[in-house]
């Protein structure tokens, strides 16, 4: 079996999982997280019409040219705008109109006075305009005016499909008049654990048991990344009832199949026989540290992912592998995992393998150690860490003050 890279095997993923292709029109208000089907275009300019951006005095350039607080220029108040209010007609020589932010600037006029500029000082709610204002600065045409356009002009392309809608792309969805958003439709994804040895949170534990934790990390993960988790529980290391669990992946209409554990070449591990029944299965021994061989192939046209079964490669292959598997199963546009380069601040053994050790980054210093103890069993530190910290394949020592690629853990 060859030696695959982690950039290899996460092609290879990508190469063999097909994008959902099923869309769904949902609302503005729960669109958050989902992916955009295609892109979005502005259906018209924005602003749509010239408006002030601040509160003060709409007025001619050309009048006030010569103000300055010494020599005032007096001009007659002749209208009272409000955000939300407009004039129909316009603003003489000589004239100006009080106006507050987002209102639409009137006809007439090319430029706004902030209030602070006049000798209007009256800022309690609810106070009518003066019937005169004093201008005490000459101010340029088009100053303080958001003219129509300047943010986005009609058609413009301003989200892009397979784009993951945060909430600012929601907020200028809503601005743009967009109430029902197309986006690809979630990715189900069926979670099986495996082993004799694994009892649920609620249970008691009877002689040589664990709780089972890989399927409570791994539904967090998914969730986060925008899947629809179907838990299938835990299937004893017997062929029936990882056959059985299979089974049900397929009714409950999943898109992929993430399990943990049994897949290694331990007697009691009968996945690769049950998959391959139906399907197919690889192992790939990928350069890297931890994790074992990573199964992947299909069952009955559903993709199948194995995850090694010790808690912190079970998460750390999820955030290497599945992650990637995800991303494009969901149709996101395909974007590397944001990292920063670190100076660790001990010196750090490897193994030669693309190693990702868990990590505490000190965001003050830029510096990072070791959260503990590396063990692929070993929870507690993966709960301590902040960071997976990224030893490149070939290393088998890096010295303190070597700058590392760190990725920030938060969910
Ligand atoms: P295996 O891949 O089946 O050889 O399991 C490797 C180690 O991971 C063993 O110590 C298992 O008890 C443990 N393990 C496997 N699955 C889980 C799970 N779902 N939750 C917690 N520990 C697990
Ligand atoms: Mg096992």
């Amino acid at each position: 079996m060859a030696l695959l890279t982690v950039r290899e095997a996460q092609e290879r993923i990508r190469a063999a999982i097909q994008t959902i292709k099923e869309t769904e029109q949902v609302p503005l208000q729960r669109v958050a997280g989902r992916i955009l089907a295609q892109p979005i275009a502005a259906p018209f300019d924005y602003p749509l019409f010239d408006n002030s951006s601040m509160d003060g005095f709409a007025v001619r350039a050309d009048d006030v040219s010569s103000a300055t607080r010494a020599s005032a220029r007096t001009l007659q108040v002749v209208a009272d705008l409000a955000a939300g209010s407009t004039l129909t007609s316009a603003l003489g020589a000589g004239e100006a109109a009080r106006i507050m932010t987002g209102a639409p600037l009137p006809l007439g006029a090319d430029s706004v006075v902030p209030v602070e500029e006049t000798d209007f000082q009256n800022n309690v709610p609810g106070s009518s305009a003066p019937a005169q204002v004093n201008i005490y600065h000459a101010i340029k045409r088009g100053d303080f005016v958001r003219p129509r356009g300047q943010d986005l002009h009609r058609g413009q392309e301003v989200l892009q499909g397979g784009q993951r809608l945060r909430a600012q792309d929601l907020a200028l969805l809503a601005m743009l008049g967009v109430a029902q958003v197309n986006v690809i439709r979630q990715p189900r994804v069926a979670l099986i654990s495996t082993g004799n040895e694994l009892v649920p949170v609620e249970s008691q534990l009877g002689e040589g048991q664990i709780h089972e934790s890989n399927s409570v990390a791994l539904t967090a993960q998914l969730e986060a990344d925008g899947a629809v988790v179907v838990r299938l529980g835990i299937a004893r290391d017997e062929r029936a009832a990882v056959r059985s669990a299979l089974e049900r992946a397929l009714d409950e209409s999943s898109d992929m199949i993430l399990s943990s554990a049994g897949v290694s070449v331990g007697a009691y591990d009968f996945v690769k026989e049950v998959v391959e029944a139906q399907g197919s299965l690889d192992f790939w021994k990928v350069n890297m540290r931890p994790g074992k061989p990573l199964a992947f192939g299909s069952f009955r046209g559903i993709h199948f992912m194995g995850l090694p079964g010790n808690p912190v490669s079970a998460f750390v292959t999820y955030e290497v592998f599945a992650r990637a598997a995800l991303q494009k199963l969901s149709g996101e546009l395909f974007s590397e995992r944001p990292s920063l380069r670190v100076k660790l601040s001990e010196p750090i053994e490897s193994d030669g393998r693309e190693s990702y050790l868990r990590g505490i980054v000190d965001f003050k210093t830029g510096s990072a150690q070791l959260a503990g103890h590396q063990g692929s069993g070993n929870l507690f530190s993966l709960v301590q860490a902040n960071a997976l910290l990224i030893i490149p394949a070939g290393v088998k020592s890096a010295p303190a003050g070597q700058e590392v690629e760190a990725w920030l853990l938060h969910n």
